[in-house]
């Protein structure tokens, strides 16, 4: 008997006839001699619809409360699923973060998982139920609910599968698995059959959201391998897995022999561009102290050299942390000193990934290239081993990424 983890998304719950869609999968699943616990996100459009509300009121950054209303969501599924599941001739118990004991730290509306104490769970299952977990929420030390940031109930499955040890976790979403660039953006996209954990890490920290970053981060970590597939056929989907684990007898390396293994966009992105700054010991570091205070996460950061003691720095940032940044910047022009503090909140990062560029020259040739040819602008250029990243005008984003995309040739990649 296997211990299975399966998770399904807002648009796999998004009506009642796919909640019972997602009833019967669950089911299917347990009648063929499972162990399952499924985790569950709120219906497609209600974390977003919650947050319009509480944004017509007004509320702060990390503030409890807007926890406790986006939390509501996922309660919503996990009761009418274990409903679902129950008409259809299962036994299935809901569970809310709280009860399952997810334990984070207090930092609303993006905690960490610390604990989950597995017991309350793997009783149910010996009982032979099916086990209904919220996703996204967990609870602080001081018993408040936190919630876990977008997608966070990919982090919550697999935490969950970590902690009960599963054989499987396995994650259900509209698409059937994970592509070389988004399939709803370039339709020439092709589905990965297995990737590295290490380059997924990569895809989603750049913005391919088929998979939260954190919960690739948490798979890494925990040796967990996850299976992406489609919520609404069946078939395989795409394995991400640790790089050279063993799997089906077959040793996993990613898509050996490509330079490029897929292309992500990040389209929440702003840019501020700070000019005339002092060219000393401990500027950067102020300018970016109350940014880091604030949880504001600064991302490409370029700095060009010093020129009369003075010089310029941009950076991106999450686009509705922007107006919070300028504020938080602005501040500081009477101690600092600088020129102009420009603000650009119609930018976009698309970024080319891949393990292979490692040892290959004249991958960022291929990515401008094609990016002039388009005539695409680029403000920003960051790289790492193992991805260049450009940002550009949001406008362009999906040219980017389709003519990227073709440059690479990652059509033609084996499957
Ligand atoms: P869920 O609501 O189930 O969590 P998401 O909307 O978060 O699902 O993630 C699935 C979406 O991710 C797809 O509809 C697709 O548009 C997008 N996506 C972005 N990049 C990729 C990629 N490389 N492969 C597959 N899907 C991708
Ligand atoms: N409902 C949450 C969100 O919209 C959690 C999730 O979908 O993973 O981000
Ligand atoms: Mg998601």
């Amino acid at each position: 008997m296997a211990l299975i983890v399966q998770k399904f998304g807002g648009t796999s719950m998004g009506s009642i006839e796919r909640i019972q869609n997602v009833a019967r999968r669950a089911l299917a699943t347990h009648k063929a001699g499972n162990q399952v616990v499924v985790v569950v996100s709120a219906m497609a459009g209600e974390t977003d619809r919650l947050l319009r509300l509480a944004g017509e009121i007004g509320h702060q950054p990390q503030d409890r409360e807007v926890d406790v209303l986006l939390a509501t969501g996922e309660q919503v599924s996990i009761a009418l699923l274990a409903l679902a599941i129950r008409q259809q001739g299962g036994v299935a118990r809901s569970f809310l973060g709280h009860q399952v004991q997810i334990r984070t730290d207090g930092i609303h509306g993006s905690a960490r998982i610390r604990t989950i104490d597995a017991q309350p769970v793997q009783e149910t299952l010996a009982q032979g139920e099916i086990v209904v977990v919220a996703g996204f929420q967990g609870v602080d030390e001081q018993g408040d609910i936190t919630t876990l940031g977008c997608g966070g109930s990919d982090l919550s499955a697999v935490a969950m599968a970590a902690a009960l040890k599963a054989d499987a976790c396995e994650i259900y979403s509209d698409v059937d698995g994970i592509y070389t660039t988004d399939p709803n953006v370039c339709s020439r996209a092709r589905r990965i059959a297995r990737i590295s954990c290490e380059e997924m890490l990569e895809l989603a920290s750049l913005g391919a959201k088929v998979l939260q970053a954190r919960s690739v981060e948490f798979a890494l970590k925990y040796k967990v391998a996850l299976h992406c597939r489609s919520a609404f056929h069946d078939g395989e989907g795409s394995w991400v897995v640790p790089e050279g684990s063993e799997m089906e007898g077959s040793s996993v390396q990613g898509l050996e022999g490509a330079v490029v293994t897929g292309i992500a966009y990040d389209r929440n992105t702003a840019r501020i561009s700070v000019s005339d700054l002092p060219d000393r010991p401990g500027s950067a570091a102020a300018l970016f102290r109350p940014l880091a205070a604030a949880h504001i996460n600064v991302n490409v950061i370029i700095q060009t050299p010093g020129l009369d003691g003075r010089t310029a720095l941009s950076f991106t940032l999450p686009r509705n942390d922007a107006d919070r940044a300028v504020q938080l910047t602005e501040g500081l022009r009477a101690t600092l000193g600088f020129g102009a503090l420009i603000v650009d909140k119609q930018v976009a990062k698309v970024s080319v990934v891949g393990a292979g560029m490692r040892s290959q020259p004249g991958v960022a040739l291929r990515c401008f290239d094609a990016l002039g040819e388009a005539g695409i602008n680029i403000f920003l250029i960051s790289t790492s081993e193992i991805k260049i990243s450009c940002v550009i005008a949001d406008r362009f984003t999906e040219l980017a990424v389709r003519v990227l995309h073709d440059a690479f040739e990652l059509e033609k990649l084996p499957g």
